[in-house]
């Protein structure tokens, strides 16, 4: 079987040398390996997505000399997939719906010492879900309060038992998703997560290679407890170092002098791209 391999950037900035990186990284694997090359725009959070910037997409890569299989696969035109797969899980009680909001949350986590998940973020507390009886989600639920839907991570575990994934440079990986808590299927201005969305992606679109940044290494273990669920193969991953700047932190949406626009309309040639990043 062919391989396939996808990029998959977020249209919420200009491209910049990190994503130049990921993107001539995970061609190249994708010719070396006789691939197929996908593109996917992951615009499922569509308050912070700009056409603009999905045409930015097409245009940088394009410039850097890649190509890729039409059609593109766009996120906010799968809500539905997304959905089901979730009330699949529902069905089988691994997920509820967390009213918290997020400065509730800010506030009841703001000890130091309370759990972070591998980004940073607050664990959700554990008391707040099970303090709700199935009578007061009902009523809150039909009283239209705004929520989100969390995987139940410690039963969702129960159900798959220990998980693991193949990376390319180091062998097999055991991963580690009780790190991640409860995580967000479904936020309350989006019909999906990233997590959710992008297991759904990878499957739909018969991924199996992910070539991406170091970034979303542990964020790998809370996809593959997805894959396992919802009964889907898990592909082969390679996640790259990361770019960084002069001060050693990683390039940013917001930072005009790395943008692959910004350089090229100063001057810059894709040759001079590809020595910039190393390559
Ligand atoms: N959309 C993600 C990003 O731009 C990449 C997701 C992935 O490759 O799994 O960082």
């Amino acid at each position: 079987m062919q391989p396939v391999f996808r990029f998959a950037p977020s249209p919420n900035g200009e491209l910049h040398l990190g994503h130049a990186f990921s993107a001539l990284t995970d061609y190249a694997q994708c010719q070396a390996a006789d691939g197929r090359f996908l593109l996917r725009i992951e615009d499922i959070d569509r308050g912070r997505c700009r056409p603009e910037y999905e045409h930015g997409i097409y245009r940088d890569l394009a410039w850097l000399g890649l190509t890729w299989e039409e059609p593109v696969r766009r996120q906010s035109e799968h809500g539905a997939e997304y959905r089901k797969a979730i009330n699949a899980l529902r069905e089988r009680g691994l997920v509820y719906p967390a009213f918290l909001s997020r400065a509730e949350l800010a506030t009841m986590t703001a000890d130091p010492g309370w759990p972070r998940d591998p980004d940073g973020a607050p664990l959700y507390p554990d008391s707040e879900r099970k303090r709700l009886s199935a009578a007061d989600i009902a009523a809150r639920t039909a009283a239209g309060q705004p929520h989100t839907l969390r995987l139940d991570m410690t039963r969702a575990i129960e159900a798959v038992g220990a998980t693991a994934w193949h990376e390319d440079t180091e062998g097999t990986v055991v991963a580690d998703p009780a790190a991640w808590g409860d995580v967000i299927l479904a936020r309350r201005d989006a019909e999906a997560s990233y997590h959710l969305a992008v297991v759904v992606d990878d499957d739909a679109q018969g991924v199996t290679n992910v070539v991406r940044g170091r970034d979303l290494y542990y964020a790998t273990a809370v996809h593959v407890v997805l894959q396992r669920l919802l009964g889907l193969p898990t592909p082969r991953y390679h996640h790259h170092r990361l770019i960084t700047d002069a001060a050693g932190r990683k390039l940013s949406k917001s930072d005009r002098d790395t943008s692959l626009r910004a350089l090229r309309e100063g001057g810059a040639t894709p040759a001079d791209i590809r020595r910039m990043v190393g390559l």
